[in-house]
């Protein structure tokens, strides 16, 4: 409650995201109310409101009847989706690539769907290694499989810019379920699949 008074008091724009934001840009020394830095905290507030809009986006809206019924046992891959995400340790943001496979059993999802799943997730705060298992989770609860595999190289700037400040290194992350879990073979298609001409 004291917290919300002094905000208040600091800014007079509310007690939204901006007016902690005008607090925090205070706190490091710089002059908020410059003229460059003005109109930052809203725009801050609205680039955060858009990188976290996965936590107000649900499954079956994204799906919205785009399961189809098809004769079709083969793997589907979608390789190569570009994905944006923030770190929850450090809010510094991660990206990369992502490859999501699944093996139908009696239905499909709509190819533009799965990129759409990425984005549910990845625009919310993240570790790599849980976002990879949800979109596998996701796609898996919409088209029932025999299967899915996701895999996931992604570049952190929290090691980037600073920590251990290492530019070129890429972090791995993959989640296996049913068939590609169980089936090596299956498992070896997907990563050939996946690895070739993907760089
Ligand atoms: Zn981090």
């Amino acid at each position: 409650m004291r917290q919300t008074t002094a905000i208040k008091v600091l800014s007079p724009r509310g007690e939204g995201i901006a007016a902690h934001m005008e607090e925090i840009l205070a706190l490091t020394g710089e002059d908020p109310q410059r003229e460059g830095l003005k109109r930052t905290p809203e725009r801050w507030e609205k680039a955060m409101r858009f990188l976290t809009s996965g936590y107000q986006t649900r499954l079956e809206d994204i799906v919205n009847g785009a399961l189809f019924a098809v004769k079709f046992d083969e793997m589907v891959v979608v390789r190569d989706i570009e994905f944006y995400s923030m770190c929850e340790h450090h809010l510094l943001p991660f990206h990369g690539r992502m490859h999501v496979a699944y093996l139908p059993t009696t239905k499909v999802i709509g190819l533009s769907k799965i990129p759409r799943i990425v984005n549910m997730f990845a625009r919310r705060f993240q570790v790599q290694e849980r976002l990879t298992q949800e979109v596998a989770e996701a796609v898996s609860e919409c088209v029932t499989p025999r299967g899915v595999a996701v895999m996931c190289e992604a570049s952190h700037f929290c090691m980037m810019m600073r920590g251990v400040e290492k530019q070129g290194s890429t972090t791995v992350t993959s989640a296996m379920l049913g068939t590609f879990r169980e089936n090596k073979a299956t498992r070896d298609e997907f990563l050939s699949m996946v690895s070739r001409g993907a760089r």
